[in-house]
C-alpha cells in the first residue's frame, strides 16, 4: 500500500512542463518526465484506501468520475513505490491496452476521485501511469505477444481510433483474425488527427500500432467502408463487425456571414495542420494557415485549446478564445459539485498558457455569444460581432442565454475557428448497414452489450456514446470485443 506516511512526507508532483514561450517554437511534447525517484515518491503517496473510488468509473451528473477502464491503480502505485517497474507495467496492461494514450491526454477523473484528494492534493496517478509505460518501452519490455492459437474467425473493425484499436487488440488476443479499416491515410482516429503533436504525437500511436501489427492485426488505411470497400463484402468476408467510426459531424453556428471565407471548422484546421506537419513539416502548404492572422477560436473546450496551441505555433498575429460560459471559480462548489465528482473549476490548459506567454494575457473572453460575421468585398471574414450573455432559467425550467444590452463588441478577425463540438456520427455507413440509431443520431446499442439491431454488428466508442474521452473509447472497445467474442464462440475469455 505504498508508504504509510508517504502522503505526509511527499508533496504531489506531476510531469513538469517546458517553458510555454520556448515550446511554442516547436511541435515536440510540451511535458518533461520526472526522475525515477520522483515517480517512486508519488507512488508512495497512495494509501490503497480500501474503497478506491479512483478505479470505479461512472458518470455522475454527466461527468466522468473514477477510471472507466477500472485501472488497477493502487496496485501499480505500490509496485512503483517498491521499484518493481516491470510488474507495475504488467498490472497496468491488465485493464488498459494503451496506458500511453491515457497517460498523455486523459483528463484523469481518477485523480479527482482519489480519496487523498478530499483534504490533500490527490495522488499524481496519470504521471505515474505514463512513467510506467514509458519505462516499459525504454526497457524493451513492451513486446508483441501474438495469440498461441487462432480460432479461424474473422472480425472487421471499422475505424482505428482508441475504440477500434482496443477492440482489435482484445479480439486478436482471443485468437480471431482482425482487420482494421481506416478511411484516413494514418491510423489513430482523433489521437492522430485531432489531438495535436505536442500533446500526443503520432510516433506514440505508431509505436503501439507497430506492435499490434506484429501481433497479427491487419490495418487497411485509405479504406472507407461503405465507399471504397462495399458493405456487402464486409458481410461476406467477416464473421462479425465492430463499428468504431467516431462522432465527427461538426456542430455548426447558424449566424449571418457563416459562409465567409476564413470561417472554418476547428477539426479541419487541426487535421490539415497535423497532416501537413507529418507529411512535409508544413512545407507542402496543404493546411489552413493561421500565420500572420488575427485568429478567433469559438469554443472553450479541449478542441479550442488545441486550436490555440496550433495557431500560436503557426505564428498567428493575435489570438482570442470565446467561451459562452462565465469564468468558473477557483475552488469547487462543495454542495453542487462535491468530491468525488470532476471539479468544475477554472483551469489554465497548455494552449492558454502558451497564448499568454506569446501575447501577454490569457486569450479567453467569457460569456460571449457570436451574433454575426462580417466580410470584406472579396468574401473574406474581417469581423466577428458579439454580445455578452447571462444564463437564466425560464418558466419551463429551460436554461436560456439572455443578451446583456450595451455589451455588443466588434472583433477583428482573418481566421475564425469553430470549436463548438460535434452533433453525432456520420450516417452513411450506419444507413448502409441498416443499423438503428437513437434520437440524437448515435448508434442504438446498450452500454455493456454493444449489440446493434443487426446480428453480428457491434458498435463502440464515440459513435455509440457520443463525443467523449479516450478512456471511455478504450473501455467500450474492450467490452465490445468481449461481447463479440461471446457471439462468435458462445462464451468468452475476455474481461
Ligand atoms: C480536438 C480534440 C481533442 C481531444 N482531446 C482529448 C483529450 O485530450 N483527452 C481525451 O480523453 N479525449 C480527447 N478528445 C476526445 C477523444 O479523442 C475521442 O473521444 C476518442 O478519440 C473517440 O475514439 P473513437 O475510437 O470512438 O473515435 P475516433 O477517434 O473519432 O476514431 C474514429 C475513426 O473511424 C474512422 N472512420 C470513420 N468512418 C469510417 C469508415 N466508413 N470506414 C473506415 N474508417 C472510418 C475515422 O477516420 C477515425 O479514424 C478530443 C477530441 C477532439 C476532437
Amino acid at each position: 500500500m505504498g508508504k504509510a506516511t508517504g502522503f505526509m512526507e511527499y508533496n504531489r508532483q506531476t510531469f513538469k512542463e517546458r517553458s510555454p514561450a520556448e515550446r511554442t517554437k516547436d511541435w515536440n511534447d510540451y511535458s518533461v518526465p520526472l526522475s525515477e525517484q520522483e515517480v517512486q515518491e508519488q507512488g508512495a503517496r497512495c494509501m490503497d484506501c480500501g474503497v478506491p473510488t479512483c478505479q470505479s468509473g461512472m458518470e455522475i451528473d454527466r461527468t466522468t468520475t473514477g477510471c472507466p477502464v477500472y485501472h488497477l491503480i493502487p496496485e501499480w502505485n505500490d509496485l512503483v513505490y517498491r521499484g518493481q517497474w516491470k510488474e507495475a507495467l504488467r498490472r497496468e496492461h491488465v485493464m488498459n491496452n494503451f496506458p500511453e494514450f491515457t497517460g498523455l491526454a486523459c483528463p484523469a477523473p481518477c485523480e479527482s476521485a482519489c480519496v487523498l484528494g478530499i483534504n490533500e492534493p490527490p495522488v499524481a496517478i496519470r504521471t505515474i501511469e505514463r512513467s510506467i509505460i514509458e519505462r516499459g518501452f525504454a526497457e524493451g519490455w513492451v513486446i508483441p505477444e501474438p495469440p498461441k492459437t487462432r480460432t479461424g474467425k474473422k472480425v472487421a473493425v471499422i475505424g482505428s481510433g482508441p475504440a477500434g484499436l482496443a477492440a482489435a487488440a482484445q479480439l486478436n488476443k482471443a485468437g480471431h483474425l482482425v482487420t482494421v479499416f481506416e478511411r484516413s491515410d494514418r491510423v489513430g482516429g482523433l489521437l492522430t488527427y485531432g489531438i495535436p503533436e505536442m500533446k500526443l504525437s503520432y510516433d506514440v500511436v505508431k509505436r503501439r500500432v507497430d506492435i499490434l501489427e506484429q501481433e497479427g492485426i491487419t490495418f487497411q488505411t485509405n479504406t472507407e467502408v461503405g465507399k471504397n470497400y462495399p458493405v456487402s463484402a464486409l458481410r461476406s468476408d467477416f464473421d462479425a463487425v465492430i463499428m468504431c467510426t467516431g462522432a465527427t459531424v461538426h456542430r455548426d453556428i447558424k449566424v449571418e456571414g457563416r459562409e465567409l471565407k476564413g470561417v472554418e471548422y476547428a477539426m479541419d484546421f487541426l487535421h490539415t495542420s497535423t497532416k501537413s506537419l507529418l507529411d512535409s513539416n508544413l512545407e507542402d502548404g496543404n493546411f489552413i494557415s493561421a500565420e500572420g492572422k488575427d485568429v478567433i477560436v469559438i469554443g472553450g473546450g479541449d478542441t479550442g485549446t488545441d486550436c490555440l496551441a496550433t495557431a500560436v505555433r503557426q505564428n498567428c498575429k493575435s489570438l482570442v478564445q470565446f467561451d459562452v460560459y462565465d469564468k468558473k471559480g477557483a475552488i469547487r462548489d462543495e454542495v453542487g459539485n462535491p468530491w468525488p465528482q470532476y471539479p468544475q473549476i477554472h483551469r489554465v490548459e497548455y494552449g492558454q498558457k502558451e497564448a499568454a506567454a506569446v501575447f501577454g494575457e490569457d486569450p479567453r473572453a467569457y460569456a460571449v455569444m457570436t451574433k454575426k460575421f462580417v466580410g470584406d468585398e472579396d468574401g473574406n471574414v474581417k469581423e466577428v460581432h458579439t454580445v455578452n450573455v447571462k444564463l437564466k432559467i425560464d418558466e419551463q425550467g429551460n436554461r436560456i442565454r439572455e443578451e446583456i444590452p450595451g455589451t455588443e463588441k466588434v472583433w477583428k478577425a482573418d481566421l475564425v475557428l469553430l470549436a463548438i463540438g460535434f452533433s453525432g456520427p456520420q450516417q452513411h455507413l450506419i444507413q448502409q448497414l441498416n443499423v438503428e440509431t437513437e434520437a440524437n443520431s448515435t448508434v442504438k446499442a446498450e452500454y455493456g452489450k454493444y449489440t446493434t439491431n443487426v446480428e453480428g454488428v457491434f458498435a463502440a466508442g464515440d459513435m455509440r456514446r457520443g463525443q467523449s474521452l479516450i478512456v471511455w473509447a478504450i473501455n467500450e472497445g474492450r467490452e465490445a470485443a468481449r461481447e463479440c467474442d461471446r457471439f462468435l464462440m458462445g462464451e468468452t475469455i475476455l474481461p
